[in-house]
């Protein structure tokens, strides 16, 4: 059995050094001590994850449920200080680990000595005794049965275990006992150099640690099969999510080959696993999210046809004109814990597959894009809340183009170019999926024109002339006209905010006196004869109304140049 202590200390060394190559010699070598103890399989997996600073695994439900007042109040109960000084301690230190290790230094001798009287029954368990070592699985359990508590008197539960727990370890431990129960050991080792670390200790190759981890998504899993040199047998489970594969930022210059070009949606990933009757729902961070989305949940069952399958899409909030809400619709749906049902009815979400990893106990991820489309959309009965994303094929970037435009136009992202010969590699980000979005470096255009609208809308002001602005001259230079981006609420508000700054009148037309300053987002800048500056907006989109600007801050001609020079063109 491995000591907590030999954990703190060796997170105490790594504390000290700068190097992510030393980092790892430290790690994997005790990684291997501990490949060495009683109980490698249980004390690896935990000691995996303690070195990064978490308790469970990532696709793990569980939560210690510690906030810093609990750990304040354990601190105090297990130190004889009072929680007012423990707090003190913290703004002094900064670090709830250095308060944790001070604490237990200074601690009054006689309250400390109280504290073995204490109760711990509720803790399951006897007092700790003098000089007595606790392990890392103890701590482990310790941790678990803190996860675990939860109803009445749960608060208490979870103090007790820790009082237990800062009551047994030595300053040193303490300090990182601490910072563990607040999942920020803050010594400087992420999943890279724990994955280095693995493949050093047991000799094996750091890609097929890194694969196995995409896999599973728990290296403390991946940490015990390296020690039986099992990695190759690491295969994808449903119902644990894998890591998703991911886009870089292209352009449609990229397109030399056939690309399958998809729009790519305004919403948020989603992982779905089916398993006969289960569903489970992982969202882009790999957290389950099942029970807030019951109607995709429906929807997966009744409409995939396969009995076993993990599905990569995008859900999208969809408004009444069809058009996708804004991404705190869609949070409000995933983050909802209770009254459910109605935010179902609210917020409608709209499933949008385009990819499959596995399909009736057959890993599809090394098979190419065409055939895992094929397998795709061979089990999906069509749905009005539910598609595969139309796909086209094309090795033109004008056809690419058109879908890219009517992406936009139908309130979506841009669009995804994909590799359709590219294998689905989780968690990694390449040139297999290329994402193309417009360019979103905005301009503070002054605005010194106007036109009414028409029809219904002859009241309202329904375009906006726009300028940049010239110090040399004082002057302000034409650029182009905005009508886009502006709700119907904002366009009154906006007619009437410029009523009075209108100087004349010629038709439809309103020339307006230079006081409002517009930020615009648009596609690409153009040279133009058209207007003065020299310069025209392509799809221009008003983002927002700057009050805090005056139009001599608007931006200059000059910039317009540089962005219009410096432009990723299409
Ligand atoms: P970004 O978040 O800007 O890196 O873009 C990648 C994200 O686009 C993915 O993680 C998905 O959530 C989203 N997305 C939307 N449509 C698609 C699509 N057709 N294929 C892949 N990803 C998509």
């Amino acid at each position: 059995m491995t000591s907590f202590k030999e954990f703190a200390d060796a997170c105490e060394t790594i504390e000290g050094i700068a190097s992510s190559l030393e980092m790892t010699t430290v790690v994997s070598s005790l990684l291997r001590r501990i490949s060495e103890s009683g109980d490698p399989d249980t004390e690896l997996a935990i000691v995996s994850r303690f070195i990064m600073g978490r308790v469970f695994p990532d696709w793990s439900d569980f939560e210690l449920g510690v906030g810093p007042s609990l750990l304040y109040d354990a601190i105090s109960r297990a130190s004889g200080l009072q929680v007012l000084r423990i707090k003190q301690l913290v703004r002094e230190t900064g670090d709830v680990g250095e308060t944790a290790k001070v604490a237990l230094e200074k601690g009054d001798e006689a309250s400390k000595a109280q504290t073995t009287f204490l109760d711990f029954a509720g803790a399951g368990g006897t007092a700790p005794e003098a000089g007595q070592t606790i392990t890392i699985a103890d701590v482990f359990e310790r941790m678990n049965s803190i996860a675990h508590a939860s109803g009445k008197g749960s608060q208490q539960t979870k103090v007790k275990h820790l009082q237990y727990l800062f009551g047994t370890t030595s300053p040193v431990e303490s300090k990182y006992l601490a910072r563990i129960v607040l999942e920020e050991l803050r010594i400087g080792v992420g999943e890279g150099i724990v994955r280095d670390a693995i493949a050093e200790a047991f000799g094996e190759d750091v890609g097929a640690v890194e694969r196995a981890y995409m896999l599973i998504n728990d290296l403390g899993e991946v940490c015990v099969t390296a020690l039986h040199h099992d990695l190759d047998a690491v295969a994808i489970r449903i119902g644990r999510p894998i890591k998703l594969m991911l886009a870089q930022l292209g352009s449609f210059n990229d397109i030399t080959t056939v690309y399958a070009i998809e729009w790519k949606f305004d919403g948020t990933r989603v992982q779905i696993h089916k398993d006969r009757d289960h569903v489970r729902i992982f969202s882009r961070r790999l957290e389950d999210v099942t029970n807030s989305l019951p109607d995709i949940v429906k929807l997966v069952k009744s409409k995939i046809t396969a009995n076993q399958a993990i599905l990569d899409g995008e859900v999208v909030a969809v408004g009444d004109d069809g058009k996708p809400l804004a991404f705190q619709e869609i949070l409000k749906r995933f983050r909802r814990k209770y009254d459910i049902s109605a935010m179902v009815q609210k917020i409608p979400l709209y499933l949008n597959l385009f990819d499959i990893m596995y399909l009736d106990r057959v890993s599809l991820i090394d098979e190419d894009l065409y055939t895992r489309r094929a397998r795709l959309e061979g089990i999906v009965e069509p749905h009005e809340k539910f598609s595969v994303a139309e796909q086209v094929l094309t090795d033109d970037p004008a056809v690419a183009h058109a879908v890219y435009r009517a992406a936009l136009d139908a309130g979506h992202e841009g669009v995804m170019l994909k590799n359709p010969d590219s294998v689905y590699s989780p968690g990694k980000r390449g040139k297999n999926w290329l994402k193309v979005k417009p360019i979103m470096e905005t301009l503070d255009l002054i605005v010194v024109g106007a036109d009414w609208g028409e029809g219904r809308r002859a009241n309202l002001i329904g375009s906006y002339l726009l300028a940049c602005y010239d110090a040399d001259t004082g002057e302000f230079l034409e650029i182009g006209r905005v009508g886009t981006g502006i709700t119907d609420e904002q366009l009154s508000e906006l007619t009437e905010l410029f009523s009075q700054y209108i100087i004349s009148e010629v038709g439809s037309a309103i020339e307006l006196k230079p006081a409002v300053v517009f930020e615009i987002a648009y596609e690409e800048l153009q040279k133009s004869k058209h207007y003065a500056s020299g310069y025209a907006l392509r799809f221009p989109r008003l983002v927002r109304v700057r009050f805090d600007k005056t139009p001599e801050d608007a931006d200059s001609v000059e910039r317009v140049e540089r962005l219009a020079g410096g432009g990723r063109g299409l």
